[in-house]
């Protein structure tokens, strides 16, 4: 299993919809096992094949990784996600590993109902509320090639980019790492 690069906006590939996977083969297993070990690693509690340059409809979540090293009780690994219910509203504080230390509310839909195939390509239906529902629509609107800046008011993501590109530059000056340990970031 391989740790993969993670694209950084405003990378081409985050603002790209992805395309239904037709067959859960092998290789799209190896990608999903790449995409999880790549998430837990970065300590992220999500992650979207576009983060890492890959334009497949496939994400993976873990909202409660577990305390004890290595368990992945609550891993969904989700191969073509699809939003079908959508029920009440949070505001929720996010942040995403593609937006390195960005953290802003978005409005979200309190609970979701998700369709999609699981690694074995049989069909599943996902039901979340709170953080789950939240990661469900932060990863799925990734894999729509939207990112959670576009969810924000006008003023608010002028803002936020703003704040967001000093970052860059000084990651970009090698002044600071791409990631900081221990966010649950998606
Ligand atoms: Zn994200």
């Amino acid at each position: 299993m391989a740790v993969l690069d993670i694209s950084l906006y405003p990378d081409q590939v985050l603002t790209t919809p992805g395309s239904d996977v037709e067959t859960v083969d092998e290789d799209t297993r190896r990608f999903i096992d790449d995409l999880t070990e790549t998430m837990y690693t970065l300590n992220g509690v999500g992650l979207a094949a576009n983060q890492v340059n890959d334009l497949r409809r496939i994400c993976v979540i873990d909202t409660r990784p577990g305390d004890q090293p290595g368990d992945r009780s609550g891993l969904l690994q989700l191969v073509n996600p699809r939003i079908v219910h959508r029920q009440g509203h949070v505001r929720w504080e996010e942040g995403c590993l593609s937006f390195p230390d960005l953290f802003e509310s978005v409005d979200r839909a309190a609970k979701v109902r998700v369709e999609a195939l699981d690694r074995e390509g049989k069909p599943i239906t996902v039901e979340g509320e709170e953080l789950l529902a939240v990661a469900l629509q932060h990863e799925i609107d990734h894999l729509d090639g939207v990112v959670f800046v576009d969810r924000m008011s006008r003023l608010k993501r002028k803002m936020a980019l703003k704040r967001y590109y000093r970052t860059l530059e000084s990651i970009k000056s090698g002044a600071r790492p791409v990631h900081s340990e221990g966010k649950g970031v998606l």
